[in-house]
């Protein structure tokens, strides 16, 4: 036995005394109103009990258990921990233009990062699916940090690079082809089935959650088109069956009918953006019970952007009625009864400002019900953690929120949230 595993041992036996000696923290919660996504009813006067991270108990009528603290929301409304299924927390200050990657070293992008976690959790997102970062591994070290309790942020399940072909919608893009990029600007780049196993595998072995791939050209790509196809059908479906070797979720990019239904073939659990899904798009992700991830909102911001001069002029051209196809295809996959997650690509509009996608949701098609499910139950349900996150159940973590008004009447509300518990800490009262 190594030193080390001796060292660990130890102090893993130090920490158990420790949790025995300690005494568990136990917090009441009084919900006026709480919201369960899983049956789709409002319940009122519950009370939650909560032992450290995890929830006890849910009800009407539970008693209190003495020396518990109590926190008193029962003029507002309780709802679980909200979850992002596309964000890019690991991407530093955003500015509109991935060339601005160039201008910093990796050290800076990361510490650039701290804040957006911060700000996530305390809008109400107790969980994000980050679906990765222009330098490699950063939203792993991020994952990390938040976990250790070092910095502020959500729970985070992380991709750790874009797997992409060479020049396409994940590269790090614009460069003259003499420039010789560091190897965490091009870490995801495969254009083989074979090759793109070898970088599944890899991402597996630096302990990522999930992959994500790209298998249409996208909007804020330089040298992109998001009405092309990006990988092959073998392509993907090596991806796929790579990552399904290590137990991981793949989640595609795609913005093109055939890139769309290319990823939904090849066995996805989620298409991001689906911007042009065609009608045989929506049918087969209703067959094959694949998630569409629809970012609805973040066009409000690339148009602002573009209107401020802080968009690149390529990818304004790129955007040209791709947000109002975007929006009419979301209406007509909620119609069809289509699983839908909530996504908003965070980072093109800024850090913090996820809430703003629900009123659009609604807007354009969902009850409000529909819009809350997205961001919890069936996140959760996208992400293979049901048993954990997204409802407010016994032996889940305690990631639960409240709002001032009725979320069911107004849906906005939640763009304004006014308690966050993550793992039974308070981070906003
Ligand atoms: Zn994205």
């Amino acid at each position: 036995m190594t030193k080390t595993i001796v060292n660990y041992i130890l102090s893993a036996a130090a920490l158990c005394t420790l949790t025995a000696l300690a005494p568990a923290q136990v917090t009441a919660i009084r919900a006026g109103k709480l919201v369960d996504p899983d049956s789709g009813k409002v319940l009122t006067d519950q009370v939650i009990i909560i032992r450290d991270a995890k929830i006890e108990k849910v009800g009407k009528g539970i008693e209190i258990p003495a020396g518990a603290t109590v926190v008193d929301l029962s003029r507002m409304t309780v709802l679980p921990g909200l979850i992002d299924c596309h964000t890019h927390l690991a991407d530093g200050a955003h500015d509109g233009e991935p060339m601005g990657q160039f201008k910093k070293t990796a050290a800076q992008v990361a510490l650039e990062s701290v804040p957006n976690a911060r700000v996530m959790l305390e809008s109400g997102f107790t969980t994000v699916r980050d679906v990765g970062a222009y330098r490699a591994l950063g939203d792993i070290a991020l994952r990390d940090a938040i976990n250790r309790g070092d910095i502020v942020g959500p729970r985070m399940f992380v991709a750790g690079a874009y797997v992409t072909i060479s020049g396409g919608a994940g590269a790090a893009t614009g460069l003259a082809p003499d420039i010789q990029l560091p190897w965490d600007l091009h870490y995801g780049e495969a254009n083989s089935p074979w090759e793109a196993r070898k970088v599944v595998r890899q991402l597996a072995h630096d302990g990522v959650d999930h992959i994500k791939v790209l298998s249409s050209g996208a909007v804020l790509t330089h040298g992109s088109n998001p009405k092309s196809q990006e990988f092959t059908p073998e392509e993907l479906q090596a991806i796929v069956d790579e990552a399904n070797h290590f137990g991981l979720r793949v989640e595609a990019h795609a913005h093109s009918p055939e890139g769309i239904k290319n990823a939904i073939r090849a066995g996805v659990a989620s298409v991001e953006h689906a911007t042009m899904i065609d009608d045989e798009g929506i049918a087969l992700a209703k067959q094959h019970g694949t998630y569409l991830d629809m970012d609805i909102y973040d066009e409000e911001c690339i148009q602002d952007g573009g209107r401020k001069g802080n968009v690149p002029k390529d990818f304004l051209e790129h955007d040209a009625q791709l947000g109002q196809i975007q929006r009419d295809n979301f209406r007509k996959a909620v119609n069809a009864g289509v699983k839908m997650s909530f996504g908003t690509d965070a980072g093109v509009c800024p850090y913090g400002t996820s809430g703003k996608q629900f009123a659009f949701m609604v807007k354009y098609g969902m009850t409000p019900m529909q819009a809350i499910q997205a961001a919890t139950s069936s996140a959760a349900d996208l992400l293979g953690h049901s048993s954990e996150i997204g409802s407010i159940k016994p032996g889940k973590f305690a990631d639960i929120i409240a709002v001032s008004a009725d979320p069911l009447a107004d849906v906005s509300t939640l763009e304004n949230v006014k308690f966050v518990m993550k793992d039974g800490k308070i981070y906003i009262q």
